[in-house]
């Protein structure tokens, strides 16, 4: 049997500089590439010129973006008689991508792909909960997304460096909105360290405020160069299960600026979009910023630290206590400094004497958003409006505003951008290792979001 692993030719992320088979997003691919060679497979490497030569397609998608161009190439592949595994942190809800699937790895791939292969070669199916073959799927069973108790043992050999090993899997924390904690079982104590996927050391360059706050990392602040609020407000922060007080991120800042280092940026990823987010948020974040500031006693060497905050789109992820929640269609850039009539220069919110706090651009513009929230939500009416964006030229080429109105044109999105009933929720057959479902429509967020529209 030919085995081959798929390689786009494009890549949904450009904004990353060294975006290739060598970088972190691919490892998850690699550790499955590495099981199967162990059992005594050869796997190659295909693209869409010979992808139609092999008897199985093994497919790597790693974030939601890369779906829009795996179908993108996918739809256009020659016909042949080969099988489609899709796996990789990306899949998750499967009903907009079943047409072009023949089965979906849920979760951690090492320990399903043997067997799933072995059964493709005796023309039999591997009954798995975390296996979803596209021709008997049902919203109304239950998949598990697959956990792994140990980090995979074996080195693997990227083509650049040192061999890699995977470091801790999970995080101790359990932030409602987040997809990373609730598709991955926590296997370390302790505060968690990424490892950067063998790329980057990242344990001195981040840390989660979370940690800061119960002293179990000790902040090197000449190494410092990034941490997370991900809520504008104290009121945000608790109502997505982060608990982060506003005396907290007052402590940080001036810890800071008393310590020897350096002043420099440090970015503070944030997310914006929340139900029932509104500007006293933002005000609050800025209030909070004044008041540390005016507690602050000078830096090392006189200048100022710049917090440039990293906002981000709250996206509802499946398999999340927040699947149900609302999506907020708006376009949330520069929404801090319009929102607070911020007149300051250089996109600054605050400006004092230790400390300024910077509004940073948006990663992603709404369209690419919305586009997520369609790879979460879409169902099965929506198979030929997402065949028609994946392959239109025209529409990657637009500007974000032409985006929205073409993604508005093709789909509901009234419907998906909504809250959703547990029972309606589009993805309510995806499971974890918590039971999340149990929360599904009644975090503080959400209830709060009802109680106000009532
Ligand atoms: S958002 Fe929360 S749960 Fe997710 S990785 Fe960060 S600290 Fe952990």
């Amino acid at each position: 049997m030919r085995i081959c692993a798929y390689v786009q030719e494009a890549y949904a992320k450009q904004t990353y500089k060294n975006e290739c088979m060598d970088t972190r997003q691919f490892v998850g691919l690699r550790v499955v590439l590495d099981a199967l060679e162990k059992d005594g497979y050869d796997v190659e490497y295909a693209g869409i010129a010979t992808v139609h030569e092999y008897d199985v397609v093994l497919v790597s998608i790693t974030a939601f973006c890369d779906w829009w161009t795996f179908l993108g190439e996918r739809i256009r592949w020659k016909e042949g008689s080969y099988k489609v595994f899709v796996g990789g942190a990306g899949v998750l809800h499967v009903t907009p991508f079943l047409p072009w699937v023949d089965a979906f790895m849920i979760g951690r791939g090492e320990d399903i792909i043997v067997p799933l292969i072995r059964a493709e070669e005796r023309g039999d199916r591997f009954e798995s909960e975390s296996v979803i073959y596209s021709d008997d799927f049902s919203e109304d069973r239950c998949y598990y997304i697959k956990q792994a108790r140990e980090s995979y043992p074996h080195p693997i050999q990227l083509h650049k460096g040192a061999p890699w090993k995977e470091g801790q899997i999970g995080c101790n924390h359990r932030c409602l909105f987040c997809s990373y904690t609730w598709s991955r079982k926590q296997n370390f104590s302790g505060a968690f360290m990424w490892d950067g996927g063998g790329t980057l050391d990242m344990s001195e360059r981040e840390c989660a405020l979370l940690d800061y706050k119960s002293g179990k990392y000790n902040v090197n602040w000449k190494m410092l160069r990034t941490t997370a609020i991900d809520g504008s407000s104290q009121r945000l922060r608790y109502g997505v299960g982060k608990k982060i007080d506003d005396s907290v991120v007052m402590d940080f800042v001036r810890d800071a600026t008393s310590s020897d280092a350096s002043p420099h940026i440090v970015r503070l990823f944030n997310i914006v979009g929340y139900p029932t987010e509104r500007v006293e948020d933002y005000a609050e974040l800025v209030d909070t910023f004044r008041r540390a500031d005016e507690k602050c006693t000078g830096t090392s060497n006189g200048k100022k630290w710049v917090f440039g905050l990293q906002n981000n789109h709250f996206i509802p992820y499946p398999a999340t206590p927040m699947a149900c929640a609302p999506f907020s269609c708006k376009d949330y850039r520069n929404s801090m400094i319009l929102g607070l009539k911020s007149e300051l220069p250089k996109r600054r919110l605050y400006s004092g004497k230790c400390v300024d706090l910077v509004e940073g651009q948006l990663e992603e513009g709404l369209s690419t958003v919305l586009l997520n929230v369609i790879v979460a939500r879409a169902g099965r009416n929506d198979w030929d409006s997402i065949e028609k964006v994946a392959l239109s030229k025209k529409f990657w080429s637009s500007k974000d505003a032409v985006k929205c109105s073409t993604l508005a044109k093709y789909f509901d999105l009234s419907t998906l951008c909504g809250a959703y009933a547990p029972e309606e929720l589009p993805s309510r057959y995806l499971h974890t290792y918590a039971e999340v479902e149990k929360l599904w429509g009644n975090t503080p967020l959400e209830v709060e979001y009802r109680n106000v529209r009532c």
